[in-house]
């Protein structure tokens, strides 16, 4: 059988010859240390990227986010974000169970943020009664509202108004490069709206591991200290980092591509091209597992979000023949 096409998740792509070398040939060192010379350029590569000091590379973005949020909000403290935010859903409550952090969710459309909404829901620090809220994630582009870009309006007046509310920003942008790729908005445009912010290397971009957390050189110091507690200080990882790099070079400046490749999905499979923003492209009402089951005879896999719907995301690994293949395999199974 040839080759599976792969539409689970844009994480299943594989290292590419081009990549593998970069990494064979890394310069390393004792990160623990700080001596790892790629890990420390790639550190400042994205710090700069983002417009920020300093930056931190963590193995997942889990540990970015979690890192993130707790250099934002103190135990006791809590996080506001939409209800469907990766933070809240998909993290394994780490920030309650590892931070003491509280988290207050508010139902969105679809991962859209609503400034408005997140907002009237700060409580005050200088109450005895409330639990005071220190800061409000972001998600960009949104994972549950399938690959959903926030508007740069709401992030600017999200970004405005906790200023005045005295209220910190997390963004969580594992695929902030397709918001980037999607708007032509600079990076730096999304960083200076966000306190601190966690960006992936493992989605889009390609790599095997890697994420990395930005924010001021004052609460990196501090990032530093949590990722060694939490047993991600990592020794010779410029064998990771180089991957990183090697992608911002040769992944970031193609993501387009994949874009191209979920709208051509969409249209083959007659689904509404407004509700393609990124990468992803979502088949609501069908017999999600029936369906894929069978699409999984003939080679695709597709993701399976719920029982009537199907999930299916473009990357690396998945080029426009693959993407012909798949909307004419699953063509043959949808009844439209
Ligand atoms: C994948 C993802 C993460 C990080 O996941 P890890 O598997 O821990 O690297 C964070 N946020 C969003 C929105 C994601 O899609």
């Amino acid at each position: 059988m040839s080759e599976l096409i792969d539409l689970r998740s844009d994480t299943v792509t594989r290292p590419t010859p081009g990549m593998r070398r970069a990494m064979a040939e890394a310069e390393v060192g004792d990160d623990v240390y700080g001596e790892d010379p790629t890990v420390t350029a790639l550190e400042e590569r994205v710090a700069a990227l983002f417009g920020h000091e300093a930056a931190l590379f963590v193995p997942s973005g889990t540990m970015g986010n979690q890192i993130g949020m707790r250099l934002v909000c103190e135990p006791g403290q809590e996080v506001l974000c939409d209800a469907d935010a990766h933070v809240v859903t998909y993290e394994m409550g780490a920030a309650a169970a590892i931070f003491g952090i509280s988290t207050r969710t508010v139902v969105s459309d679809r991962g859209l943020l609503d400034a408005g909404a997140l907002l009237a829901q700060v409580r005050p620090r200088d109450d005895w009664h409330l639990t005071a809220t220190a800061a409000i994630a972001v998600e960009n582009t949104h994972n549950r509202g399938f690959g959903r870009v926030q508007p740069l309006a709401e992030l600017q007046e999200l970004w405005d108004r906790t200023r005045e509310a005295g209220v910190a920003v997390h963004l969580d942008g594992a695929r902030i490069w397709n918001a980037h790729a999607a708007t032509g908005e600079d990076l730096a445009t999304y960083g200076r709206l966000a306190d601190t912010a966690s960006v992936c290397f493992s989605k889009g971009l390609g790599t095997p591991i890697g994420s990395v957390l930005v924010g001021s050189a004052e609460r990196i110091a501090a990032g530093r200290l949590w990722r060694k507690r939490l047993g991600g200080g990592m020794r010779q990882v410029g064998v990771i980092a180089a991957a990183c790099l090697y992608a911002l070079d040769h992944h970031l400046p193609r993501l387009g591509e994949d874009h191209e490749h979920a709208r051509l999905l969409a249209e083959r499979l007659g689904v509404d091209p407004a509700t393609v923003e990124t990468n992803m492209v979502v088949l609501d009402d069908v017999a999600a597992p029936l369906v894929a089951e069978a699409a999984k005879a003939q080679g695709v896999l597709v993701g399976r979000v719920s029982p009537r719907r199907i999930r299916l995301v473009t990357h690396l690994d998945v080029d426009r023949a693959a993407v012909e293949r798949a909307a004419e395999v699953l063509n043959g199974l949808l009844d439209r």
